[in-house]
């Protein structure tokens, strides 16, 4: 049941993975045309309130000197106009207009006959600031222009005409670039609402523009008493349009990698199936067996227990290691009855040795699935029914995460009751895990187990060592017995053994053997208590 609870749980979280690169490049792609589209809009209208500034400053500039030093009676007077627009490219024309409303001169000379200029056509007297009017057809020119005039206290006016274009132009820098082909944008007089000069088609609606329909932005430009709305948009009907031309290239992309997904997780699931499924017919044919690994007291040398190692004899792979098969069965549930088996398994075989060598101890591993469920339920109350195999003479080893992830939940009081029986708790691989000094303090251990890893740095890299010293340090202070793994060579164990290191493991002394081999090899190593039994 818990294996297809497992299945079911792999297929929904593989299903949901496949979902993941479509809909990632999907949102990506979208966000990715919004910001980039926002991005060229604020450009663009940064680029506009530049040029509508630098237009009506250097308009105001120009009109106060022509007020100033311009005298419409002087015969030069139209000469020096004239050298006002050619200094300023972005002027078409200049012309001043009397008090009466009367055209009299342009930078081309003085009228002979004055045009009298509508009074929609001329700025507004009464207030004295640079004033912006049209788009508008002016006498003297087809084209429309935008006029800006500056009323003169008692003299009527002076003006520039500019072509509107000029400001969405191409000067060094595009705003049409800026946009692209879908933009708008436009310089609005925020007065009189009219359209200065702007490129592609606005939105229909009445301003101002609302978020609503279009991604825009809008900035003020004032210049005394004009002001300048500058807005630039894009319509998002035509972002969706961008966003769906990527998709058809996205989608396909995102597809394919789902489809790899889902393929890779579906052989992996095949292959676990398998060897879940070949895994119960070993345990059913009786294909596991153990293997022991004494664990030996450093300073004498003699066997003070064994490390229960469990094997698979594979009827096509040959033995196959734990580290193959144990994630595999601790994802299906399997470990559960493996370490059953297992416990039952050492317990027959070292009946004998037990009753032979009464201080002898077993080390079983166990995996944090059976320490977290209530699986391990069943093995204690067998062990507290057990005359032969004292719980006394057992001790579990568990991983650092075990205790990290697990105080004060179930595995705290499995491990709790195991104590209570008189078993110990050991804290296997220690030094490669989570370290976490404030569990090990609360958490009630009998016996830490260095990791080999740290047994391999000695005296080669000095770092490594150091914190060894400083992890044999730990556990001296936490009073909790020292077993070093994976002890190679002689330095290795005079190492640990000069530091206070009580017992050890590793192919200096023995390999894990079936049992057979082991019996022999703790007769060859304790002679004389051997044959104090036997005799
Ligand atoms: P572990 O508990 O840390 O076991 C020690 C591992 O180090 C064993 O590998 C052992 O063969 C190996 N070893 C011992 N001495 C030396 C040495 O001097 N040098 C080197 N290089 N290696 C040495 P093994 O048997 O392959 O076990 C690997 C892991 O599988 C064990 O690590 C343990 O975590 C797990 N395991 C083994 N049996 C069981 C079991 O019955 N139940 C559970 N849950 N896990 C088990
Ligand atoms: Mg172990
Ligand atoms: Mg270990």
């Amino acid at each position: 049941m818990r294996r297809f609870k497992v299945y079911g749980k792999f297929l929904l979280g593989l299903f949901c993975i496949s979902l993941i690169p479509p809909a990632a490049f999907t949102s990506v792609t979208y966000y990715y045309d919004l910001s980039r589209e926002k991005n060229s809009l604020i450009t663009a209208v940064a680029r506009g309130e530049k040029r509508i500034n630098a237009l009506l400053s250097s308009a105001e500039a120009t009109l106060s000197d022509v007020a100033k030093y311009v005298d419409p009676t002087d015969p030069e007077a139209s000469d020096l106009l004239q050298r006002e627009v050619y200094n300023e490219p972005l002027f078409r024309e200049i012309g001043i207009i009397d008090g009466n409303g009367y055209l009299t001169m342009t930078n081309l000379g003085k009228l002979d006959s004055p045009i009298f200029i509508e009074p929609e056509r001329r700025a507004n007297l009464n207030d004295e600031n640079l004033q912006i009017l049209g788009p508008l057809k002016t006498s003297l020119m087809q084209e429309k222009s935008l006029i800006l005039t500056l009323p003169v206290v008692e003299r009527g006016e002076i003006n520039v005409l500019v072509d509107p274009s000029i400001l969405t132009a191409d000067w060094g820098s595009s705003i049409q670039e800026d946009l692209g082909p879908e933009g708008y944008f436009a310089y609005i007089n925020q007065k009189t609402g009219e359209i200065l000069s702007s490129l592609g088609e606005l939105p229909s609606q009445q301003l101002p523009l609302t978020n609503r329909n279009a991604s825009f932005i809008q900035s003020v430009v004032t210049s005394q008493n004009a002001q300048v709305l500058v807005v630039g948009g894009i319509s998002k009907a035509s972002i969706l349009r961008q966003w769906r031309d990527q998709l058809l290239i996205v989608i396909p992309i995102s597809s394919f990698c789902s489809a790899l997904t889902i393929f890779l997780a579906l052989r992996l699931m095949k292959q676990s199936m398998a060897l879940d499924h070949e895994l119960r017919i070993g345990l059913k044919n009786q294909e596991f067996i153990v293997h022991y690994q004494p664990i030996v007291n450093l300073k004498t040398g003699q066997y003070v227990g064994a490390e229960a190692l469990i094997r698979w004899h594979h009827p096509q792979q040959g033995i196959l290691s734990p580290n193959m098969f144990i994630p595999i069965a601790e994802r299906t549930g399997l470990i559960t009855l493996i370490g059953e088996w297992l416990i039952k398994t050492t317990s027959q075989e070292l009946s004998n040795l037990f009753q032979e060598f009464s201080d002898l101890y077993i080390s079983v591993n166990l995996s944090p699935i059976q320490v977290r469920s209530r699986s391990l339920d069943k093995v204690i109350l067998w062990l507290r029914d057990n005359v032969f195999f004292s719980p006394a003479r057992c001790v579990f080893e568990i991983t650092e995460a075990v205790i990290v992830h697990n105080y004060g939940t179930t595995s705290s009081d499995t491990l709790a009751r195991l104590r209570q029986l008189g078993a110990r708790i050991s804290l296997d691989d220690f030094g490669t895990g989570y370290s976490g000094l404030n569990y090990l303090h609360q958490f009630e251990v009998d016996q830490i187990k260095i990791d080999r890893f740290y047994v391999a740095a000695i005296n080669r890299d000095p770092l490594i060592t150091h914190i060894l010293e400083t992890l044999i340090d730990l556990g001296q202070k936490l009073d909790v017995t020292l077993v070093a793994e994976g002890i190679e060579t002689e330095e290795q164990r005079k190492f640990l053994s000069e530091r206070g290191v009580e017992y050890g493991q590793g192919w200096l002394f023995a390999r894990p053997t079936p049992i057979g081999e082991f019996e022999a090899a703790i007769h060859r190593n304790q002679p004389q208590q051997g044959s104090k039994t036997e005799s």
